[in-house]
């Protein structure tokens, strides 16, 4: 019998490909093993998934495995298995599937050119040599840094500040020597001066009881109340069991001065995987975690995906974070992913956030998650002072109220600094003539185009369109345009116009895009003057501002009002963590909300009792009309050239499926509320059922029956389990 094996294959279809493996190879097959194989007229690079198989089809027909690219399965048996199940679960083509799980470098046949790094430990007989004279300080604490570290590559310690002369000293005289094999690092816990507070240690404790088992945990706490610092403490217990973690971080909260807090906290131990990274420097991070030569992965969404030698605790920061869910092609939840590996590891996963999602508050209430809480402030800070200001008929100055802009010059007055929130960029929002009514529209999208000033454009900010911002109306020759609504770009002009003495700094996607501006703008507050901080949602996440004692938040109506059912959630979610940027110890925060809607229920609960009881009211509603994360959802979608051609299709699939019953519906085609999207018209499918099992079955029909339809030439289609958006 000739030996068959399965081979995920990058490409579009959702299954695997079955090839002979032949003799010539010289092994045998392994699972995990990366392999080149012909497919059609290319040679593509696969993952081997499956052996022993079974196949009808007559071996002189199949084609076989042209050669083995690796010595050693590059992905160990857990993953492949954990991948398989992905691809199922969301209905996405395995191969893609397997070829993102791995490093870019790793999807390509030629081997990575990565030299390996040279590691250095203490020599064996280091004690007995006589010790650096005394006046060599840095070479004592390097001895010092490695015997704590276990071993450092010459990278590592240049960037922890020491020259190659003194680490060259080491080496010559003999206190050094290479590394061959993983050394353990001495793993001191309370290697800090703070003394955790009850709830902390409450964490902490149940985090390390659970070592060694399957235990799922939220830990819910305020921004500043000491979370990370649960994480350390409980790192640092696992790692004294001899064991790996796996800490998920928010693109944009993996801040250098997060990793620093990790990094002298765990000196040696920790790498991490995140796009700022080239290929080559991810590839290393993540050969260093799957041999074990480092054991804490601090990454963001694809380091789910990363090979453990000894998995012993997964954490997931700021768990409610949409960026865990990737939002194009694979849309996989990297949450949800990690909870699925601590499963198959068999060891605790902790989320954590000041603003649990509901899927994982509904968790909590069902018993699947067991709740931590930490109610104070680590290091005695009060809370905010939340207000919320009605601005129904009041005269705004750009957007801005009289008493949020008297609040701001006390503040200022004072010594502190204002933060001002608005999720809008660029100058207006709208462009109008006031002689005709002309809008500025996008010739792509159902979208009013977003004037910028400073770069004299219009732009559309759903498909990126750019037009010279025009002097007169391109309709009635009018000279009269007004800029409708304020963006940041707006209020950084005008909050420059009314306090002319201090700096306004502006943060949003604009200013920020070259690379080390976001941190040489953050520096920049961090260093304490009077100063307005004006930005987009990139001020809610990562960065803590001691100074800011005043944090306006000029417009979240829009989220109350939206048409997807998520919407009140993230509003809140946002609301609440820019709130929290503010205010330190000795130095408490007021926040100001401007709204149109200062009866909305929602918001009350929010602003006089805070996010849990707002979440669980949000949640009670959810229940109240069955939607997730009380059942489960799907998003089937499709774009076309034209409305009909993408409708027809989602129907043609909506029509193989079971009609909706008690356990299950479904609704659609519906078209997007902003159908036309960069030329394209959108419109979608949405699954819910009572059950899982119940979603999947009919998800794999529609799979099947959407891959079988004749399609125009224009349409794209895809499947969404678990989406958090509709459209
Ligand atoms: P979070 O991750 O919840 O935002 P952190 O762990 O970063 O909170 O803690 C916020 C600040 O409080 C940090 O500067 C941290 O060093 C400090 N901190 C944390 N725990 C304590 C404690 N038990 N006593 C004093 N300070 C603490
Ligand atoms: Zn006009
Ligand atoms: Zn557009």
């Amino acid at each position: 019998m000739p030996k068959l094996v399965t081979v995920a294959v990058p490409c579009p279809l959702r299954r695997g490909f079955d090839y002979l493996w032949p003799e010539s190879l010289g092994r045998d097959a392994e699972i995990g093993l990366r392999v080149s194989i012909p497919f059609g007229r290319q040679q593509l690079v696969g993952v081997v998934i499956a052996l022993d198989v079974i196949c009808d089809i007559p071996s002189n027909k199949l084609k076989g495995v042209l050669k083995v690219l690796e010595e050693q399965p590059s992905l160990p048996a857990d993953l492949v298995q954990l991948g398989r199940w992905a691809a199922e679960y969301y209905h996405h083509p395995v191969g893609d599937c397997f070829a993102q799980m791995l490093p870019v470098v790793l999807r390509k046949a030629s081997p990575p050119k990565e030299r390996p790094a040279q590691y250095w430990q203490l020599s064996t007989n280091w004690e007995q040599l006589p010790q650096p004279a005394s006046r060599a300080h840095q070479q004592i604490s390097l001895l010092a840094v490695i015997r704590q570290a276990g071993q450092l590559s010459r990278r590592q310690i240049k960037d922890l500040g020491y020259s190659n002369a003194v680490l060259n000293a080491l080496i010559n005289g003999r206190y050094l020597q290479q590394a061959d094999t993983p050394v353990a690092p001495i793993i001191d816990a309370n290697n800090t001066e703070l003394a955790l507070n009850d709830e902390q240690q409450q964490a902490v404790l149940a985090v390390s009881n659970s070592l060694g088992q399957f235990a799922r945990y939220l830990l819910d706490g305020v921004t500043g109340s000491g979370k990370t610092e649960v994480y350390l403490r409980s790192i640092a217990e696992c790692l004294a069991r001899g064991e790996q973690v796996l800490t998920l971080i928010p693109e944009i909260g993996l801040t250098p001065q997060t990793l620093e807090r990790f990094e002298s906290r765990f000196p040696g131990q920790v790498r991490a995987l995140h796009s700022g990274l080239s290929d080559g420097e991810r590839y290393r991070s993540w050969q260093d975690i799957s041999s074990g030569r480092a054991r804490i992965l601090l990454g963001t969404r694809s380091a789910v995906f990363t090979p453990f030698q000894k998995l012993g605790l997964v954490i997931v920061d700021e768990e409610h974070d949409a960026s865990y869910k990737q939002q194009e092609g694979w849309r996989y939840s990297a949450r949800d992913i990690a909870v699925k590996r601590a499963a198959d590891h068999n060891c605790p996963v902790v989320l954590g956030s000041a603003t649990p999602s509901l899927d994982s508050l509904h968790n909590v209430g069902q018993d699947r998650y067991q709740l931590l809480e930490l109610r104070e402030r680590a290091g005695r800070a009060s809370k905010p002072d939340i207000r919320l200001l009605d601005i129904r008929q009041q005269n705004l100055d750009e957007g801005l109220s009289k008493t949020l802009l008297d609040a701001a010059h006390d503040t200022l007055q004072a010594g502190n600094q204002v933060l001002i929130f608005l999720n809008r960029r660029g100058f207006s929002p709208l462009l109008q003539c006031h002689g005709c009514g002309w809008i500025a529209n996008c010739q792509a999208c159902d979208a009013k185009m977003t004037a910028h000033f400073g770069r004299r454009e219009l732009r559309c900010h759903h498909c990126d369109a750019r037009e010279a911002l025009p002097n007169i109306c391109p309709q009635c020759h009018n000279s009269q345009l007004i800029f409708q609504g304020p963006g940041t770009e707006r209020l950084e002009l005008s909050l420059k116009r009314h306090f002319p003495e201090v700096d306004v700094i502006r943060i949003d996607r604009d200013t920020t895009s070259a690379k080390g501006s976001m941190q040489s703008l953050v520096d920049g507050i961090r260093d304490g003057r009077p100063s307005i901080l004006v930005g987009t949602q990139m001020l809610a996440k990562g960065h803590h501002f001691p100074d800011v004692t005043l944090v306006g938040i000029i417009d979240i109506d829009g989220g109350l009002f939206s048409a997807d059912f998520r919407a009140p959630e993230r509003s809140g979610q946002l609301l609440v963590q820019v709130a929290g940027r503010a205010g330190r110890a000795d130095k408490p925060g007021r926040v100001y909300i401007q709204t149109h809607c200062p009866d909305h229920p929602a918001l009350l609960a929010l602003v006089s009792e805070g996010y849990q009881p707002f979440a669980q009211q949000l949640l009670a509603e959810r229940q109240l009309l069955n939607l997730p994360p009380v059942s489960f959802s799907a998003v089937i979608r499709a774009d076309a050239s034209s409305l009909r051609c993408a409708e027809d299709f989602l129907a043609a699939i909506r029509a193989e499926l079971a009609p909706g019953d008690n356990h299950w519906s479904i609704v659609g085609p519906l078209p997007a509320p902003m159908t036309r999207k960069a030329g394209r018209f959108r419109a979608a499918l949405i699954l819910q059922a009572e059950r899982r099992p119940i979603l999947h079955r009919q998800l794999a029909t529609a799979c099947r029956t959407g891959d079988q339809l004749p399609k125009h030439k224009s349409l794209r289609w895809s499947v969404d389990v678990d989406p958090i958006d509709l459209f």
